[in-house]
Order: structure tokens, then sequence, then C-alpha cells
């Protein structure tokens, strides 16, 4: 489509240097023309370009003082993407890496993914390139309250409310929580990803893999497939990788592989039970490299370096759980040579444009982010709901509903897919129209704000 091509150009210029974001958005503006040939208002009012700008972007300085007291200095950054469908919301990433670029990525894949989850849930992401590595508890702890410091002003129960990401899980969740407290003094729903013990949701540590899985689940039934005994890899070895082969585990699959920034995993015999307790020990505990496992366990062997080849062993369904352009289209290469049935995100973006390419024009089932690993915000979503309650549901009331909002997203891609005539298991498409419509609808509705 001319128009769109135009829009993508002009899009491009105003945001020069920031690839990742420009990759994001090409992804989704290049599939929705089916959306778009239908009625000329999305278009007339503009909707691509102003889900393409954030509503507002906060980007701030964060100073602490390290353990030997000398001073440090971090940059810190919310995205506040798209509220039209309700507060934001969406992660924080402390990596060094962090950067707007990335952010906004983030943020506008979260803007489709919380509309797919059908929860009353704007989209945002935020974070620091500050590097929780090697830091002890009292220098993250600072960080946290430093961050805070400044971002408590944009936040609030109906306003934005971060989660997790990278580099942040529940220690941190809790530092930042007690900092908005001290500052604000209110206790409300600001953060999700708490602890059980003061406003925490059963299942959020869990929801983004077990999510992942539920997801490749019925991507497999559409095609009288299951997960049982199938061999799978995983990439990453942090939160959405833990529950993602713990969840696979209990489905009967077997996990031959898995990987950190150090390298990568591949154990012949499969993980166990056992095995998984040993690697969440040795990384949420410990916090050390992966390498540990291959000392451990003799089935396994320690590839040193990128996790990139993690990718080349013969399997039949991957989940990319570590980063953004993990997988590239030689990779994809290798899993069509190795009959791969099944490819599912746990990561955001993990797949290059050119790999995206491939594996669409492949036999390989797809299984888009923004759709396979909306369980995490979808949990945070009723995290929200249950804070607003005073309550907590039983753990077995999120595992329903978890499993309900997985399903539910897989039939809104499967609705759309019918709906527009799409290729059959076209999810990636069948997302991105549903998701940005719903959005679009909003938009059109709010008028011009
Ligand atoms: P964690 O920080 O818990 O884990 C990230 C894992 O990926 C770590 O094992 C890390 O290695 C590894 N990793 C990071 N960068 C690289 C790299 N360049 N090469 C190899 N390995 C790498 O993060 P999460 O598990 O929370 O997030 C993982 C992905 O899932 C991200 O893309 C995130 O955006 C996405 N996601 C997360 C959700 C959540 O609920 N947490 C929700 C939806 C998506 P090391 O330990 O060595 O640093």
């Amino acid at each position: 489509m001319k128009k769109l091509k135009s829009i993508l150009e002009t899009i491009h210029k105003k945001n020069p240097g920031e690839n990742e974001f420009i990759q994001a958005v090409s992804e989704v503006f290049e599939t929705i023309s089916p959306l778009l040939n239908d009625d000329d208002a999305w278009l007339d009012q503009r909707i691509p370009e102003r889900m393409a700008e954030p509503e507002r972007v906060i980007s701030f300085k964060v100073t602490w003082v390290n353990d030997q007291n000398q001073v440090q200095v971090n940059r810190g950054f919310r995205v506040q993407m798209n509220s039209a469908l309700g507060p934001y919301k969406g992660g924080l990433r402390f990596h060094p890496s962090t950067n707007l670029s990335i952010l906004k990525f983030l943020a506008f894949e979260q803007t489709f993914k919380n509309s797919l989850t059908g929860l009353p849930l704007g989209a945002g992401k935020g974070g620091a390139d500050f590097d929780p590595k090697g830091k002890s508890e009292n220098e993250v702890m600072r960080f946290c309250q430093a961050w805070m410091q400044e971002a408590y002003k944009y936040l609030g129960h109906f306003i934005d409310i971060p989660a997790g990401d990278i580099g942040v899980g529940e220690r941190e969740i809790g530092y930042l929580f007690g900092a908005y407290k001290k500052i604000t003094n209110r206790f409300e729903g600001v953060l999700t990803g708490k602890g059980l013990d003061y406003g925490g949701s059963f299942l959020r540590p869990e929801a983004t893999g077990y999510g992942l899985v539920h997801f490749a689940q019925n991507m497999l039934e559409s095609i009288n497939e299951a997960l049982e005994d199938k061999v799978c890899l995983v990439s990453g070895a942090g939160n959405v990788s833990q529950f993602a082969i713990e969840k696979l585990l209990e489905e009967g699959a077997k996990v031959v592989a898995f990987s950190d920034s150090s390298g990568f995993i591949h154990d012949k015999e499969g993980l166990d039970e056992e095995k998984l307790a040993f690697l969440k020990n040795l990384k949420n505990i410990k916090r050390e490299g992966i390498e540990g496992y291959a000392k451990k366990y003799k089935s396994a062997k320690f590839h040193k370096g990128s996790n990139k080849s993690i990718w080349e062993i013969d399997a039949d369904c991957a989940f990319p759980c570590a980063t953004q352009n993990e997988v590239d289209e030689k990779h994809i290469e290798a899993m069509i040579k190795n009959k791969l049935i099944l490819l599912a995100e746990g990561a955001n973006m993990p797949l290059t444009q050119k790999a995206i390419d491939a594996i669409q024009a492949s036999k390989i089932l797809y299984g888009p982010g923004k759709a396979a690993n909306a369980g995490g915000v979808a949990i945070s979503g009723l995290e929200m709901t249950q804070n607003r309650m005073g309550r907590q549901w039983s753990k077995l009331e999120m595992e329903q509903e978890l499993r309900i909002m997985m399903r539910n997203i897989h039939t809104h891609c499967i609705d759309s897919i019918r709906q527009y005539d799409l290729k059959e298991g076209d999810y990636l498409t069948g997302a991105n129209i549903y998701g940005f419509k719903k959005v679009g609808k909003a938009m059109i509705a709010q008028g011009v704000v």
C-alpha cells in the first residue's frame, strides 16, 4: 500500500537511529493492509501515525552512591505509549543496553499485546541503563529508590503501572514499591509483580512462561499435535525461560537446551524437576552463569560465547525467551532443515525481520510474542484488579484465568485470520490486525486528543 509506505518513511525520518523501534513499527504496519483497505477512517484519522507517536516520553537522571562511596550516574526512562484502552502498563528493563529505541519498540509492541488480552490496559515501558549484575543487594536497593525518586511523579494505579522485564524481578519491584510508598504515603497497586504478602498475585512470576506454553498448546492443537514427547529448545535462563521450561516438563515435553548471556547448555538427556531446581538456584539465588550446570550434570555440555547456535540443535519446538533479535534468518534455515514444527516467542521481537520473512514463508507454525507472551501482562492486569478490590484470588483461580486468556488470544488471532481471509496459520497478521483494530477504534471514539 503506497500510503503506508510513505507513512513508514516519515516515521523513519522522525526517529533517526532508532533501529529497534523502526523494526517493530514496520513489522506491524507492513501486515495491516487488509484492515486499512476496509475503511478509509483508519488513514483519514491518521491512526498509524498516532499509534507510532508515544503520548509522553520521560527521560531522567538517576544518581546514587555505590558501596565504595562513589557517585554513579544512570539514565532512567518511562515511555507512556498509548492510553486508549486503559492506564499505561508495561515492564521496566534494567540492562546496560537500555535506550530509547529499545523502550519505544517494547512500548509499541505492548500496545497490541495489551489489546489482545481483552483487559482495559494501555501501553508503556521503561527502565534504565543500570546493570544489576555484580551489584550488592544494597546497591540495587539504592538504585531502585533513586529511580523512583523521579519516576513516582508520573506513576499511579490509575495512571501508569510498571512491572518487571529483563533485570527487574520481584526483588527490584519490592524496592521500587517501598520507595513509592515512602515518597507518596500511599499503599496502592502502582506496580505489579509484587511479593504475595503485600499485594502480589498468585501466578504472576509464572504467567509469561506458562502462558507461552498454553499458547503453543493451542497452536499445536490446531494441527492435531501436542507437546508430549516434543524436543524443545528454550533460550535464556531468566524468569520467562524458567517457567516456560517448568510448564513444558509438566506437559511431557523434553527440554534439551537453554542459554544465558555467557553461552548455551545442550543437555541431551533433557531437564527434569531436579535439574530445573538447580538452574533456578544458580540464576536466582547465586546469580551466576549457566556453566555450573554442565559441571554438575555429565549429560550436559556448555557452549561458551553467543547463545545463538542453540537454534541449530535438532528439535521439534523452539521458544526464544532471552532478548530481541536473537534469531536471524540463518537460524530459521537450520530449523527448517531440522523439520522444526513450531516456534513461539517468549521474548519480545526475538526474530529479525529477515527471520520473520523466512519463517512466514516456511511450514513452521510461528507464534508472535505479542500474542504468545501476553500471559504476563494479563495476570498483571488481574493483579491490578485484585489490588483495587483489596482481595487476593487463589492460585487455582489464576491458573484457570491464564488458560482462558491464552485461549481467547489464540481465538482472536484465528478469528482475524478467517475474517480477513489470511493465510492459514498466519498468527502474526492475525494478532497485529486484532490488536490494531481494537486500539484504533477506541482512539477514534475518543476524538483527536
Ligand atoms: P530476565 O532478566 O529474567 O532473563 C533474561 C535472560 O535472557 C537471562 O538469562 C539473560 O542472561 C538472557 N539474556 C539477556 N540478553 C541476552 C543475550 N544478548 N544473549 C543471550 N542471553 C541473553 O528477563 P525476562 O525473562 O523477564 O525477559 C526475557 C524476555 O522476555 C525479554 O525479551 C522480555 O522483554 C520478555 N518478556 C518478559 C515478560 C515478563 O513477564 N518478565 C513478559 C513478556 C515478555 P544473563 O542471566 O546472563 O543476563
